[in-house]
């Protein structure tokens, strides 16, 4: 899986913790050590047979995995767990009217590539998680599948009741697409890759160019992750999908959608296809039979271990996954194999004195792909031990050519910026951080560049800080973060090589990467020397590189826009309110169509934020003293009190309760979306109540979370108090 883009930025003044001479030269050697050669060759061996859970290569690279960190120094084992992971039995679907086609679900192979190479051992195209189930029914086109298309197709008079919906992949995490295609009553979903998307709309397909063939298929989870990561335990868990879900190629897609007749689909649903894009229903109809093996997989997770010199209960952690959905070139094995060199560096390193003061923990996790399953296995068998010991948790996944993105929790956005100006992007030799700047800011003026872009790049401007992205989930810092409250970061670099061509498809191969992800491998170094230094540096430092002003400055920013956006949509609905009451729907339509009226909206009480407000004041007030005399001070005598302030600061934004509906996610700043999946949703208690005419949980999440910001303003002024005592 590969998290959303993120956005991030430059400094070129603030020096708030900035590297000593004693680190730089450590990092000095550090780099020496890393090869791109060595990276291309993992890479080469890691994809060379197919990885996904249960694949015999899957248990070969973990052993491979935890051998390699013995040789770089590490203490290393393999922690085996089995969890519930359907594999398909059989797939299919038929378009049975107004004439035959069978839909192949087939990757051909490409002359020159892996998959010409190795032609057994591949699970065919398939969504995890997903019901078994035959049914034959009308085909509706739905666009992306997401809320805003149900509105559209609404005033359409469409209704996919007792349907098979037919969504194309984009704007939304996958899993919601059949999720909502089930609550508007569908039978069946089939997901494909619309050309427009990541197919000959944007580049030349595979092998000309990086993107979507037209044989290639987007395969994933569509297990409820907002709801919950990590094994169901049963078929009849709440996290597992009720209806059959299929994903297919264009090539295949396109039966289906030029068999639909009705109205011609408005403007935004139009993909790349040579048709006339229509909605149905029907009268294609389609037959589809989705059937799975429900037995236990293996798991493997290798954990390898430095013991801290000075701070040994302090750990600092690392971790990438493992598992493919095929190969895996791309997605997991280019931000895998460079934390195999960071890890090979530090080993070597090592082996010349490096004694790290803190404990160095570096995690490779198996089942990433259909559900966060091996780190959220890991995560869930060790929370205490990890509340209590674990600083931090670093993430990487798919990496290729580009800018730098990371997400993380706010208060590591200086000591991220400060690491980003040390490492120099392998195109232009500026910094990383001012090459990522620059590119931000050009892109917040193109014509198409939304709110979050600008915002992010008057940040740029203002501080000369890269505001790191928010984190929502699709990747293994989920766990870590938003059930256990443990700091995270997930970094990776993306932008210029359209990898996403043969996101989670057969052809994600060791050519396409070597060809088109990152030729020279020159930004996987780059990426092994972000981690590398984020590693050391968090191991190493005296007092913890976390400031605070950037988290207060992010959740006051977060309250101002669901104040808006909650007037915003009482505005709005009160108007859709008054045309339903004119009748202005239906004189509006075209009358030789059909047409429908919204259903009119929920009257919104008077909310108020007044407790958020105060609780933020007095964050700011109180990050603002404590960053100062942090940069000031240079702690000794209460500098493990401090520490252990400071590594609890996410576990208080944690209520235990959890979130509305899904108490497994207890973090109150951030969530993935329960209609947006991947993306986050910032302060979700309160935002997602409002946007869901939650109006009792606005209230009570407006208290819980002011009181968590309150209790961190309180420990904040005790580690400034400490700070000030010599
Ligand atoms: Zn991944």
């Amino acid at each position: 899986m590969k998290g959303l883009h993120f956005f991030l930025g430059l400094v070129f003044s603030i020096n708030a913790f900035a590297a000593s001479d004693e680190q730089r030269q450590l990092e000095a050697k550090f780099d020496a050590v890393l090869s791109a050669q060595s990276i291309r060759e993992r890479m080469r061996e890691m994809s060379s047979e197919p990885n996904h859970v249960g694949s015999p290569h899957n248990k070969k690279i973990a052993e491979m995995i935890r051998d390699d960190f013995v040789k770089f120094g590490w203490e290393a084992h393999i922690e085996k767990t089995e969890v519930l992971y359907p594999t398909p039995k059989k797939l299919s679907l038929k378009l049975l009217e107004p004439q035959n086609y069978d839909a192949t679900l087939f990757e051909a192979p490409i002359p020159g590539d892996t998959t010409d190479r190795v032609k057994t051992g591949m699970l065919p195209p398939y969504l995890a998680y997903g019901g078994d189930g035959e049914v034959t029914a009308q085909v509706v086109y739905v666009n992306y599948g997401m809320p805003a298309d149900y509105e559209v197709l609404e005033q359409l008079g469409i209704d996919v009741k007792g349907k098979i919906v037919i969504a194309r992949y984009g704007k939304g995490w996958r899993g919601i697409k059949p999720k909502l295609a089930y609550q508007h009553g569908a039978v069946g979903c089939i997901i494909y890759s619309d050309p427009a998307d990541d197919g000959y709309g944007q580049n030349l397909p595979y092998p000309d160019g990086p993107s979507r063939p037209k044989d290639g298929v987007q395969r994933g989870s569509v297990m409820d992750m907002p709801v919950q990561s990590g094994d169901p335990g049963s078929r009849d868990a709440a996290t597992v999908l009720r209806i059959p879900v299929l994903p297919i190629s264009w090539s295949d897609a396109q039966h289906f959608l030029a068999a639909l007749s009705g109205q011609v689909a408005p403007e935004g649903f139009r993909g790349a296809l040579p048709i006339t894009y229509r909605v149905g229903p029907g009268p294609a109809l389609a037959h589809l039979v989705v059937e799975s093996d429900w037995s236990k997989k293996p798991l493997y997770n290798v954990i390898a271990t430095m013991k801290g010199s000075v701070w040994p209960d302090e750990w600092v952690i690392r971790g990438n996954h493992h598992d493919g959905w095929a190969f895996g070139a791309w997605d997991p094995h280019s931000g895998h194999s460079a934390m195999m060199e960071e890890a090979k560096a530090i080993g070597a390193l090592a082996k010349e004195g490096y004694k790290p003061k803190r404990t160095i923990v570096y995690t490779s996790w198996d089942g990433e792909e259909p559900g966060l399953l091996g780190s959220t296995a890991w995560t869930m068998a060790h929370a205490k031990k990890l509340q209590a010991h674990a600083v931090s948790y670093l993430n990487s996944d798919a990496s290729e050519r580009g800018f730098f993105r990371a997400g993380a929790s706010y208060f590591l956005n200086d000591f991220i910026n400060e690491v980003l100006d040390d490492v120099k992007d392998p195109e232009t030799n500026a910094s990383v951080k001012a090459r990522t700047a620059a590119q931000l800011r050009v892109a917040a003026l193109s014509p198409g560049a939304n709110e979050d872009a600008k915002a992010s790049a008057k940040r740029i401007r203002e501080t000369g800080q890269i505001p790191v992205a928010d984190l929502g989930s699709g990747s293994d810092f989920s766990p870590f973060l938003q059930h256990l409250g443990i700091t995270a970061m997930n970094v990776g670099f993306d932008g210029e090589a359209q990898s996403a061509g043969v996101y989670h498809s057969d052809y994600d191969t060791f050519e396409h990467y070597d060809k088109f992800g990152d030729p020279g491998f020159a930004y996987s170094v780059a990426l092994a020397k972000v981690g590398g230094r984020m590693m050391m540096r968090l191991a190493d430092a005296d007092l913890l590189p976390f400031r605070f002003g950037e988290l207060a400055y992010r959740v006051k920013t977060q309250m101002e826009q669901i104040k808006k956006a909650f007037t915003n949509q009482s505005e709005r609905d009160s108007e859709v309110n008054r045309l339903i009451d004119d009748g202005a729907f239906k004189l509006a339509a075209d009358p030789t169509l059909p047409s429908g009226v919204p259903a009119a909206k929920k009257k919104a009480p008077t909310l108020d934020f007044a407790a958020m407000d105060a609780a933020i004041s007095k964050l700011e007030a109180s990050a603002k003293s404590f960053d100062e005399r942090a940069a000031l001070a240079k702690p000794e005598k209460h500098l493990e009190k401090i520490n252990a302030i400071l590594r609890k600061i996410d576990q208080t934004l944690l209520d235990s309760r959890g979130l509305p509906g899904r108490p497994w996610y207890q973090h109150l700043l951030l969530a993935p979306g329960l209609t947006t999946g991947y993306a986050a949703k910032t302060l979700p208690g309160i935002r997602e109540a409002v946007e869901d005419y939650r109006f009792d949980d606005a209230v009570t999440y407006t208290k819980r979370t002011a009181a968590a910001l309150s209790a961190v303003a309180d420990q904040l002024d005790e580690a400034a108090r400490l700070l000030q005592d010599k």
